[in-house]
């Protein structure tokens, strides 16, 4: 599972991600696992979090992971916690839970936050953990991007395939993910570098065209070979047409006969300029994280808004990071053509070759 890694390197990476989330010798870590999943993550953070002085245990639960897609369907919002109340209080009890079997989009993940645990999600293999490992900077350029959103009205999207599309905002808050998590009951995810709103449930109008090369994560993991047109009123999906890309969203959404898997779900862009927009083509294993956070994508998704509140809990998500767009808040610019317009926001990037 180590991918080659050593156990003390991988736990020398955990103790700099622990650091970062300031874990101490007044803290208790949990590392939550499940059936023989990533024992040796378990082992990994447990050891780092010795080494902060800090105690230690791990919480292990029966069954298969929903993260195998090829055995289960990918779907999200099941958990293996679901109506067990000692595992549930144990992990409440912790300062920070490490979770390495995936809670997202749970009842009881949001149960476990709201008692003051923070979590930190981690399951992606330990070559995109390296090569994404979180930094104070990618977190300054995150907030800085939330403080953004936050204060904005509406965001809009543009590209030259012929997206053109407002999102209506302040109904719901800013989700930011930069890697680690020192605050009481916040969640985040290594590796991280992306932040997300979600418009008013019938706050979305206007038309996203995927261009040629934009990414379908889970549960596609490919990029996008011809432009798909989505119509988008109030919310809502109402059309996809293209080529063969177009059918498989089509096919995929249809399957869960749920009229609010058509819905558009958050909105946000990645920060992350170690990952890269080829890394899914030589390596696409884990949960596509490095497609997620790449440096200045929209990443744009459909499907669930609950763990922003909303009641839509639809099990169909897709997320679809899209490249060289435009968006505005409010009107200024914050991305041209896939660069930040704030100088806040920027990283220099070097270009041995351009088209
Ligand atoms: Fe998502």
């Amino acid at each position: 599972m180590l991918d080659g890694m050593s156990a003390a390197g991988f736990a020398d990476m955990c103790e700099h991600v622990l650091r970062l989330c300031a874990v101490d010798e007044h803290e208790t870590v949990c590392v939550l696992t499940r059936a023989d999943e990533r024992q040796d993550y378990a082992d990994g953070f447990m050891a780092a979090a010795g080494r902060l002085g800090a105690s230690t245990f791990q919480v292990r639960m029966p069954g298969a992971s929903p993260l195998n897609a090829q055995a289960t369907g990918w779907s999200v919002g099941t958990s293996p916690l679901a109506g067990n109340e000692a595992a549930i209080e144990a992990l409440k009890r912790a300062d920070l839970v490490v979770d390495l079997l995936f809670l997202l989009f749970s009842k009881e993940q949001l149960a476990i936050q709201a008692a003051g645990t923070r979590i930190l999600l981690c399951v992606e293999p330990t070559a995109h953990l390296a090569r994404l490992l979180p930094t104070a900077d990618q977190r300054r350029r995150v907030e800085t991007s939330a403080e953004l959103l936050s204060e904005a009205r509406t965001l809009r999207f543009t590209n030259a395939a012929g997206t053109d599309v407002v999102y209506q905002l302040g109904h719901y808050p800013v989700i930011t993910e930069y890697g680690y998590t020192d605050a009481p009951g916040r969640w985040d995810h290594w590796p991280g570098g992306f932040l997300a709103t979600s418009a008013a449930d019938d706050g979305v109008d206007g038309r996203v065209v995927l261009d040629r090369g934009d990414i379908l994560i889970t549960p596609f993991a490919k990029y996008v070979e011809a432009p798909v047109e989505m119509e988008i009123r109030a919310g809502r999906i109402e059309q996809v047409r293209g080529g063969v890309d177009a059918e498989l969203l089509r096919d995929y959404i249809n399957a869960f006969d749920d009229e609010r898997a058509c819905a558009v779900s958050h909105i946000g862009w990645g920060c992350n300029e170690n990952a890269r927009w080829s890394g899914l083509q030589f390596d696409g294993r884990g949960l596509g994280m490095e497609s997620r956070v790449f440096y200045g994508n929209v990443l744009f998704s459909t499907g669930p808004n609950q763990e922003l509140g909303g009641d839509n809990d639809t099990p169909c998500h897709i997320d679809i990071p899209m490249r060289n767009c435009s968006l505005f808040l409010d009107d200024r610019p914050i991305l041209v053509d896939g660069e930040f317009a704030i100088d806040a926001l920027r990283v220099p990037r070097g270009a041995v070759l351009t088209p």
